[in-house]
């Protein structure tokens, strides 16, 4: 007998319906509670990296993305002038670049098929717990009765607060990213880095005919910048990278093209559970891009807690083994990130201590489970 027979979820993101798919898998009667009206998402693409390939098997949903996705094939490195200076085959699927609203829906139609009910526009206002079970007030005065909810919605979490009773907030860390949707060139087979330049900058590509420009940038401030505004900054921004970068750049005429994001970090100390409350992904480890693996790792988290919830029976020691699998290894990555960052706003971008560093990481993160 599992652990649980009832989970809600608040927040209906990667992490949360990764999760809801695992448990319904595991004939865990599952709902989530989703806070947009419609389920879209802003974003332009992602990379899943191996761990959250393996992640993403393991509940069943690799072939789906796979299809959806592309599959890297090599990894380049360009010169500023846009010269390639190398590039290394890599084993397949060794890595997916994804569209994000593509990799939703995705998520999105799987939860509802193995009968995940999702609820959108609804976000919880109270959460008490007894020794047996959580009663969920939502915003319109509806109660929910589980015997575990789980806080899934985002670095901006509001269940941090109304669960765990924490006041730690996500900290904005001096620098911004952009992602810039353009055509793929043929010649773009998996992900390519510029080394050497000013900004960290570099090509993945997310269908036959679609990638993204990503870059990060130093900023002293997290403003807002309007998409139009993004559109008349883009020349100047890439202005010194000749080669595939130049000629993408000139395809970008609508600005809706372009996310930009000051980026975050943030990491809760342990536990993440109280009593029948827990956290997962950017709630609980907010980290920035520079490995392209918050996904990876939220993923891996729903596949961790799915696990524990039905090989314990009793709900604490499954989130205490929750814990004991997740939380070295979300600090590892998060912590990295922010060195790298730190690394990039003193002017060392791409070096080998950074390459080195992210290969230490990665290695650790594809550790089995
Ligand atoms: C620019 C950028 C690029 C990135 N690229 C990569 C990448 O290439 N590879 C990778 O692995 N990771 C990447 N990441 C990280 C990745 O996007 C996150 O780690 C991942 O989305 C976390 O998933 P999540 O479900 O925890 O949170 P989210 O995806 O943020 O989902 C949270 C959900 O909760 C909902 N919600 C919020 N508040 C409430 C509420 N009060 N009640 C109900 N619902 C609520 C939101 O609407 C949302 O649907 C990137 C992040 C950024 C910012």
């Amino acid at each position: 007998m599992a652990a649980v027979d009832s989970v809600v979820i608040v927040g209906g993101g990667i992490s949360g319906l990764a999760l809801a798919i695992g448990l319904a898998r595991a004939n865990i009667q599952v709902q989530v509670l989703e806070r947009s009206t419609d389920g879209n998402v802003l974003g332009i693409g992602m990379a899943l990296q191996a761990p959250a390939l393996r992640a993403l098997d393991a509940l069943g949903i690799l072939e789906q993305c796979q299809a959806t996705a592309f599959a890297h094939e090599v990894s380049t490195q360009f010169a500023l002038d846009g010269t390639v200076i190398g590039s290394q085959r890599m084993p397949l699927p060794g890595q997916l670049g994804i569209q994000r609203k593509a990799f939703h829906r995705l998520l999105l139609n799987e939860a509802h098929r193995v009968g995940v009910t999702v609820r959108f526009g609804t976000s919880v206002v109270s959460a008490t717990q007894t020794e047996s079970t959580v009663t969920l007030v939502l915003a319109d005065k509806e109660r929910v009765e589980c015997d575990l909810v789980v806080g899934a919605d985002g670095a901006h979490s509001a269940m941090r607060k109304t669960l765990l009773d924490s006041d730690l907030v996500p900290e904005f860390t001096g620098q911004a990213t952009w992602r810039i949707g353009v055509p793929r060139p043929p010649e773009v087979l998996g992900m390519c880095t510029v080394v050497g330049g000013p900004l960290s900058v570099g090509i993945n590509p997310v269908t036959e005919s679609e990638a993204y420009i990503f870059v990060v940038q130093n900023v002293a401030e997290p403003s807002h910048i309007s998409q139009t505004e993004l559109l008349r900054r883009l020349p100047r921004l890439l202005g010194d990278y000749g080669g595939l970068i130049r000629d993408l750049v000139t395809t970008v005429t609508d600005p809706d093209a372009i996310v930009y994001r000051p980026l975050e970090s943030l990491m809760m100390p342990t536990p993440w559970y109280r009593g029948r409350a827990v956290l997962i992904g950017d709630a609980a480890h907010t980290t920035t891009p520079h490995m392209a693996a918050g996904a990876l790792i939220a993923i891996q988290d729903a596949v961790a807690l799915v696990d524990e919830l039905v090989r314990n029976t009793s709900g604490e020691t499954a989130l205490q083994a929750f814990m004991a699998r997740r939380y070295q290894r979300c600090k590892l990555l998060v912590e990295a990130c922010r060195q790298v960052g730190e690394w990039q706003k003193a002017g060392r971008v791409r070096t080998p201590e950074a390459g080195r560093l992210q290969a230490e990481v990665m290695a650790a993160l594809a550790s089995p489970l």
